[in-house]
Parts: structure tokens; C-alpha cells; sequence
């Protein structure tokens, strides 16, 4: 079988060059453990913080030792009654096609027809729920507002501005990294207006989509697009700082924003969360988006990379905007 370690820690952008794909025994069951055949990992922006060795909200991967993350994947071997050969299971050691995962680490997914596993990496899963606990929760969205999400055709951010929609939005905006994704929000996803701040200053483009400025600002990139929602932003604003992915690469530190004062003056809100505080949320998130998927009203659009081998620059090409969606490797 086949794992992923991290070889060396980068600086700036992540390289190949950073990951070894390395061949290992097919690991044994302890007691109170399963063997998992892996069908599918996750590659998600807060693994670059994990490739660092500075303090992080998520501890720092070993160097030499394998990566992890989320995945879904059927138990092969166990003794344990409660999980039987055949399981369906989300558990947080992924990149590797076979994993050793102790019984209490794991949550098992009672199989729904049409539901694919890959479902539970991304709508059903920790980006789904990030997104309602961030926009139903943190930022306290209420219908009739204005919302304004960065990152918006990726896995978070395309969902922030369908579930802003379907719970009544006055206005829905988004921003995106290309043409082909700013169309795919207005026309797809029901956006009522999208942009790519490639195309001009984001605080310009941003106030001609948001002519009666925003009411919620769902931060997934931080930067210039967090300072734009600032000026942007009606009395009141909530916004909910989930990410600044714009940052992450950074060698120097990111300059702050400079309108700061605005934050007194229109007495803002700015809230940031993980999802790991709102998992008390996952009932009900569980029901409202399943049932939001299994009428059809909310697309999670996800990307495919297939094999191991292609792990690394699936998660390479993700921090570049290589995916609408969810970026998923089935392996
Ligand atoms: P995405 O699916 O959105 O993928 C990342 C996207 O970031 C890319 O597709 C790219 O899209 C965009 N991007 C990359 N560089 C830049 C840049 N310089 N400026 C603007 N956009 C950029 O990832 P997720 O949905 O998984 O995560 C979105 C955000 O949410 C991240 O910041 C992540 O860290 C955060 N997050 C936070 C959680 C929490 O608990 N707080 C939990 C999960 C995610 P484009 O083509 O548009 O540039």
C-alpha cells in the first residue's frame, strides 16, 4: 500500500518536491482498531498552516511522517462487532490508500441511496457545516440581507451564498478567481451578481455589485477583500472570518487592513470561528442540507482527481483555484 509524508516544510507556495509518495506493509488491526481501504481524500487550505512548524490552529505534520486529513473509506478488516467488514466510515487519516484507524477516531456513515461518499468531504461534511454554522450562526444571517462571500465557487463559499439564497437573501454577491467561475455563480448557483477580482480594485468592483452595501461579509480570503467588505459594509455588518487564504503563502506578514476605524463608526461585528467549536450544530445541519440536496435546490459541485500519486498536486492546484467545488482525490 501507499502513504503521503511530508518530506520538507516549504517556504511560500507548497511544491511537489515537499511531499514523498512512499510504499509501506499493509498495516495490522490493533485491538479497538479497523483497517480501512481509503475511497477518498480531502485537500483543504488549512493543511498548508499544517505543513509549517510555527504555531497554527491545527498542530504541525511530522516531517517524514505520513500527512492527515479527512476520508472516507470501508472497513476490510476488523474484529470489532459494531463495525463489521463492509462499514462505511469518515475518519481524519487520509492520504494513504489503507489506514489503521482506532474505533473511537472514526464516524460511521449509514449508506444513503444517491448519496456518494464523497458527500461527507464536502456538503454533508466539515466544509458544509463550516459554511452553516459560519453564515446561519457566527454571522447571524437573517432574511433580506445583503451577503457578500469571498472564495464563492469554492467548497465553503459556493454553499454560504446557496444557503444565503434558499433562507431568503435580499442579495447575494460573490467573488472568484476567473471568468468561467464568476458565470458559474450567476448562472448555476444563483448568485445575483459575482466578480473576479482579478478585474480591478475588489472595493470598486465590490461596491458596484452591493450598490446598497452588505449586511454579512463570509471571509474565506482576507486581504484586500476583507478591507473592501469594511468599506462596504452597512451599519450593523456582521461578518463571519472563516479563512484568508490570500495570506497563507506569505513570507512577510500580511499588511492589515487600514480602515479599521470604520469597524467603530458603523459598529461592525467581526467574528472569527472554527467549525470544531459548532459540531452541536451537526443535527440540524445534517437534516436541513441533506434535505436541501435531496430536492435538488443546492448544487455541490466537486473536483475529481484520481489516484494517490495525484494527491499532491490536487491540493497544489486547489490552493491555486484549480477547483470549483470541492476539490476531492478518490483513491
Ligand atoms: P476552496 O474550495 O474555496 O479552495 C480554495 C480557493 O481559494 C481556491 O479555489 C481559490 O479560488 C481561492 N484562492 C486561492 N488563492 C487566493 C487568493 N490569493 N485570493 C483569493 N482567493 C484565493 O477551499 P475551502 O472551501 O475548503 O476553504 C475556503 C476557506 O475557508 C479557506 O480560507 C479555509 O482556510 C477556510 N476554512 C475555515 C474553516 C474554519 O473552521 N474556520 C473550515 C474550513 C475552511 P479562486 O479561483 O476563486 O481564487
Amino acid at each position: 500500500t501507499r502513504e503521503i509524508r511530508l518530506a520538507s516544510r516549504p517556504v511560500g507556495e507548497p511544491t511537489e518536491s515537499n511531499f514523498r509518495l512512499v510504499e509501506t506493509e499493509l498495516p495490522e488491526p490493533g485491538p479497538g482498531e479497523v483497517l480501512v481501504r481509503n475511497l477518498a481524500m480531502s485537500v483543504d487550505p488549512y493543511m498548508r498552516g499544517r505543513m509549517n512548524d510555527g504555531p497554527s490552529y491545527a498542530p504541525p505534520w511530522g516531517l517524514d511522517e505520513p500527512a492527515t486529513g479527512g476520508a472516507v473509506g470501508t472497513v476490510v478488516s476488523s474484529r470489532l462487532p459494531e463495525l463489521p467488514e463492509g462499514s462505511l466510515v469518515l475518519h481524519y487519516l487520509g492520504w494513504r490508500e489503507h489506514a489503521v484507524v482506532p474505533a473511537d477516531q472514526l464516524t460511521v456513515i449509514q449508506p444513503v441511496e444517491g448519496v456518494a461518499p464523497t458527500r461527507y468531504l464536502g456538503v454533508l461534511g466539515m466544509p458544509g457545516l463550516t459554511a452553516y454554522a459560519g453564515l446561519f450562526r457566527v454571522a447571524a444571517f437573517q432574511p433580506g440581507q445583503t451577503v457578500f462571500v469571498s472564495g464563492a465557487a469554492g467548497a465553503v463559499g459556493s454553499l454560504v451564498g446557496q444557503f444565503a439564497r434558499l433562507r431568503g437573501a435580499g442579495r447575494v454577491i460573490g467573488s472568484a478567481g476567473s471568468a468561467a467561475k464568476v458565470s458559474f455563480l450567476t448562472e448555476e448557483l444563483g448568485f445575483d451578481a459575482a466578480f473576479d477580482y482579478h478585474d480591478g480594485a475588489v472595493v470598486d468592483q465590490l461596491r458596484r455589485a452591493a450598490p446598497d452595501g452588505i449586511d454579512v461579509y463570509f471571509d474565506n480570503v482576507g486581504g484586500e477583500h476583507l478591507e473592501a467588505a469594511i468599506d462596504v459594509a452597512n451599519v450593523h455588518a456582521r461578518f463571519a472570518l472563516c479563512g484568508s487564504i490570500s495570506g497563507y503563502n506569505a513570507t512577510e506578514k500580511p499588511c492589515g487592513p487600514s480602515n479599521m476605524s470604520q469597524i467603530t463608526g458603523k459598529r461592525l461585528t467581526l467574528q472569527g470561528f472554527l467549525v470544531g467549536d459548532h459540531t452541536d450544530l451537526q443535527a440540524e445541519f445534517a437534516e436541513t442540507v441533506g434535505g436541501w440536496l435531496r430536492s435538488g435546490r443546492l448544487q455541490a459541485p466537486e473536483t475529481f482527481v484520481d489516484g494517490l500519486e495525484n494527491a499532491v498536486p490536487a491540493f497544489i492546484a486547489m490552493m491555486r483555484g484549480g477547483n470549483v467545488g470541492k476539490m476531492v482525490v478518490r483513491l
